[in-house]
């Protein structure tokens, strides 16, 4: 077989980057191991607002399930609630969201073979294009590309065929469980929750409706026992009370890649996206609209290569262009949030809350660090109690959002991204 374009993942990224390829009338192959999209689901469902306005297209409203007006940072009995702004959210059906990503991907012209893992490939000496394996039943199916886009998740084989070690000491772990039948003290605000029971990384309960709700604990800690973890996080008082009539009716456990993988993201004639180049946004670690983003950023990348004969070495700069560099932003915190996590009990969670709310700047941790637990909690209260303090960050936070966005869309204009 012979593509344009061969697109490995049938996610969030890989479609996105297929139906940008597809659109500008490239032929592009998508294969997919699984049988069917957005089945198992490995996500918690929680979307930023303020994403939105970057996606490459409207998003159809019966999409967005459940509105969610801000978030509670919560240790033991510190707490604050960030509420509009970059703080409100849309709980999404996520396997819904992947089967419509996957008819856009059709739609625009890709074709999509599914039960098809990529193996291996082999890229030209001029790297000017490349022939993958691909394993469908017990057949391998030999595909010539011009251009490879790697969109195949946080444990990528096309980054390995790259030569890249993939690593589980790198990746975050999440366990998620969907519960029904829950009685939510608010079900218009996530809660996040540092603790024991998160080691590097945070608890939550974000609802889906009423209630409805995925109840999960995610950590950057490769050798914690996170199914223990979750037990804990459990059996927290103001969380059983919450989930006391609920039940849980679905799994969406699984990994993130949380340091990259590599620091490159254009390999000669391949492009990684979403995941496997860690296209997620840290501290919370939100990936599902960065991929959906940064893959359109592949696919038109690809098409002004190969139509145009632009360098697939500018795909970083239009990553920057489109996102506005949050996400070179958010590659600077990883490093800070290793740091913290090393930092041992109540202090760090402290820390890691402030800073996820954006109350603690990232220059201001290490010196906090080395000061007293109280200098942290008071920090967190006094914001709590002054009137003057919120609206300041708050109406900083929004116009940042306000600048990110006209930067966003001017460049689009100018540069068509
Ligand atoms: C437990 C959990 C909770 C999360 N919660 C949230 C959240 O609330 N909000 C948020 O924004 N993000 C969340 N994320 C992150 C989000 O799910 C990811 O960032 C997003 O799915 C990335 O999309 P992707 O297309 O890059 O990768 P994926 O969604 O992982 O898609 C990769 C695709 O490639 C396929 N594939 C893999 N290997 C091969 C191969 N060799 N050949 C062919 N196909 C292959 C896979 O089957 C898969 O379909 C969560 C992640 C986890 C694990």
């Amino acid at each position: 077989m012979k593509c344009d374009v061969l697109v490995v993942g049938a996610g969030p990224a890989g479609c996105s980057a297929a139906a940008a390829c597809g659109a500008a009338g490239l032929k592009t192959i998508v294969v997919e191991r699984k049988p069917e999209i957005g089945v198992p689901i490995t996500c918690s469902g929680a979307i930023g607002s303020y994403l939105l306005p970057y996606l490459p297209f409207k998003t159809p409203k019966n999409l967005l399930k459940h509105s969610i007006e801000g978030l509670e940072f919560i240790v033991d009995e510190v707490s604050y609630v960030r509420r509009g702004g970059p703080w409100s959210s849309y709980a999404i059906d996520r396997s819904a969201f992947d089967k419509w990503l996957s008819q856009r991907a059709v739609d625009s012209g890709a074709d999509l073979i599914m039960s098809a893992e990529f193996i291996d490939a082999t890229l030209d000496k001029s790297w000017s294009g490349g022939r993958a394996q691909i394993r469908k039943k017990d057949e391998i199916i030999e595909v010539d590309f011009k251009v490879m886009i790697g969109a195949d998740g946080a444990r990528s084989r096309v980054l390995e065929t790259l030569g890249e070690r993939v690593s589980d000491a790198r990746m975050g772990q999440a366990v998620v469980y969907e519960y029904e039948g829950v009685t939510l003290e608010s079900p218009e605000l996530d809660q996040l929750y540092f603790g024991d029971f998160a080691p590097g990384g945070y608890a939550h309960i974000f609802p889906l409706s009423d209630n409805r709700a995925n109840i999960g604990v995610g950590t950057i800690a490769s050798d914690a026992d996170l199914r223990q973890c979750f037990q804990d996080f459990v059996a927290l008082p103001r969380v059983k009370a919450q989930l006391k009539d609920g039940r849980p009716v679905l799994e969406k456990s699984g990994t993130v890649s949380f340091e990259p993988l590599s620091l490159r993201r254009q390999y000669g004639s391949v492009l990684l996206a979403g995941e496997a180049a860690s296209q997620n946004i840290k501290p919370l670690v939100e990936g599902f609209l960065p991929a959906i983003i940064c893959g359109d950023v592949a696919g038109k990348t690809a098409a002004r290569h190969l139509l145009n004969g632009e360098s697939l070495s500018r795909y970083q700069r239009n990553l920057d262009r489109r996102l506005g560099l949050i996400l070179r932003e958010s590659d600077r915190l990883i490093s800070l949030l290793e740091d913290i996590s090393d930092l041992s009990g109540r202090k760090s969670y402290l820390l890691l809350s402030g800073l996820c709310g954006n109350l603690i700047s990232p220059r201001e941790v290490s010196k906090l660090a080395l000061g007293d637990e109280e200098d942290i909690t008071s920090r967190l209260e006094s914001w709590n109690k002054s009137r003057l303090k919120q609206f300041l960050s708050n109406a900083s936070e929004r116009l940042a959002i306000i600048y990110l966005h006209a930067q966003a869309a001017v460049n689009n204009k100018i540069y068509k991204l």
